[in-house]
């Protein structure tokens, strides 16, 4: 076996595009992935019309993603790349997002002109004092410092903070800064009210509802990935079990608690907590105690395929109140019309929690009563206009980004650097909130070093 020989570990965007430039650069390399298919969390899936309540004319399928996905026009080599392997089928789509709170639609990003149309003079007031001659703190310790820092206590409490505790399980206090991605750059409130009442420059970043979308939901992209690998690169219902090392070497990995196969280079995407504990020899049982510590938020979404044109306009409705269930509720055919059948349309519903909590053990009936009478304080929609429901689990969905993750995460990190055959990358083994884009970036690197070394 050769050093440029790849046993990548998952099948997910990570493990995929580490395989798709390991293709590119002829190296020989082998996926495994535990799973049925290839996609990871990043997947769309198909409800065939036919198994529908056949009271209704059918005229096609309802795909829905594994949670609502966009493809982020953020690096541009990558976005080349997209687009040669998507063609036509990479859409450009434009639909806004809204956040549902207190019976009112606000948009999303955040509008000046919305929150006047749509409160109460007296709490426009305090905003506005808030965010105009309050000081901000120059250094924040957490989310919470940092979300009233940056639009101020009435807002950041009003849409903000409440959402994030729902959305990660933890009190905003308990969690990093890091777990904005980035993604409130440019949404700041506070110089958007100095540029419109004092006068002073504008901050230009500002985030809109246009983006990319591949015509088929988001799993073309990974679909497209696998086909241009090649079947024979992807071992599907390979689950791997354990990694067993020599001498600062991965020298063997198990494979669904069988077969013992020899490996040169590994890529590892599999989440960090069970690659810990994956070792054989086990590793130190401080270090496993630090894994312990880092805790992975899950996805059980809710989706119903209704006799209808049409819900809402949005590509993302975003629900901060604890009396809603779910965090987010998306409709594909928003992003794309192919995603139902002609005349219909669906809803699919986020609930974020962990594994030991109610949501994730619910049965499906308990889940489709809870969720409908929360659906019918949004919009409200007749039984009969359900032609289908159905849940779907994601594990592993998000990391949490508590405030001592990142000193947890390198502890691990560092620990797994001492194999010189094994390299980290993806979202659930590195830890970080990565996106798509990210992996292809991430896959092109890993596979140029160990090409070139
Ligand atoms: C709700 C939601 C919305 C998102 N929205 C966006 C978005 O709009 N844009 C964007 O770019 N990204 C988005 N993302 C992020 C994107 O989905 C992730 O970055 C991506 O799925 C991470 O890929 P990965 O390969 O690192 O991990 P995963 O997708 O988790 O894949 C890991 C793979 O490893 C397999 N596996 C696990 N254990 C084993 C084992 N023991 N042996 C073998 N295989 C195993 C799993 O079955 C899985 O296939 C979103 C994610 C979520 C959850």
């Amino acid at each position: 076996m050769k050093t440029t020989d790849l046993h990548i570990l998952g099948g997910g965007p990570a493990g995929l595009t580490t395989g798709y430039y390991a293709k590119k650069h002829s190296l020989n390399f082998t996926i495994f992935e535990a799973g049925e298919h290839a996609g990871g969390n990043c997947r769309t899936l198909k409800i065939k019309g036919a198994d529908c309540r056949p009271c209704v004319s059918q005229s096609g399928d309802f795909r829905f993603d594994t949670g609502a996905h966009r493809f982020h026009d953020k690096d541009p080599q990558v976005t080349e790349e997209v687009k040669n392997l998507l063609g036509n089928d990479l859409l450009q789509v434009e639909a806004p997002s809204e956040i549902f709170f207190e019976g009112k639609f606000y948009r999303f990003p955040l509008l000046l002109s919305d929150l006047v149309e749509k409160l109460e003079t007296k709490t426009l007031l305090k905003i506005a004092w808030e965010n105009l001659y309050s000081s901000p703190k120059k250094q924040v310790e957490n989310f919470e410092e940092f979300a009233i820092n940056q639009y101020g206590k009435t807002l950041a409490e009003r849409f903000l903070l409440n959402y994030s505790e729902k959305l990660w399980g933890q009190p905003p206090c308990n969690l990093s800064t890091a777990i904005t991605g980035n993604r409130l750059k440019g949404l700041d409130l506070r110089s958007f009210l100095r540029s419109t009442v004092l006068g002073t420059p504008q901050n230009p970043k500002h985030l809109d509802g246009s983006f990319f979308y591949p015509r088929h939901g988001i799993g073309m992209i990974s679909d497209k990935v696998c086909e241009f690998i090649g079947d024979k690169h992807i071992k599907l219902k390979h689950r791997v079990n354990r990694l067993i090392h020599k001498n600062e070497k991965i020298e063997r990995i198990v494979l669904n608690d069988d077969v013992e196969i020899p490996v040169a280079t590994v890529i590892n995407t599999l989440p960090l907590t069970l690659s810990v504990r994956m070792l054989e020899p086990a590793a130190p049982p401080e270090l496993c105690a630090v894994a312990d510590k880092i805790k992975y938020r899950h996805l059980v979404l809710c989706v119903f395929c209704l006799n209808r044109d049409t819900f809402s306009s949005n590509a993302s409705l975003y629900f901060p109140s604890e009396e809603f269930p779910f965090t987010r509720l998306y409709e594909p055919k928003n992003r794309s019309a192919e995603m139902a059948p002609k005349g219909q349309t669906a809803v699919v519903l986020e609930l974020p929690c962990y594994s030991d909590d109610a949501v994730w053990n619910m049965s499906e009936a308990a889940l489709q009563t809870e969720v409908w009478e929360a659906l019918q304080c949004v919009k409200p929609l007749l039984p009969e206009e359900v032609i289908h429901y159905e849940t779907y689990k994601l594990p592993f969905a998000y990391p949490v980004l508590e405030v001592d993750f990142e000193e947890n995460v390198t502890r691990l990190v560092t620990y797994f650097k001492r194999f010189e055959n094994l390299h980290l990358t993806g979202r659930s083994s590195l830890f970080r909130y990565l996106h798509l884009h990210d992996l292809f970036k991430a896959g092109r690197e890993v596979v140029e070093q160990i090409a070139n070394v």
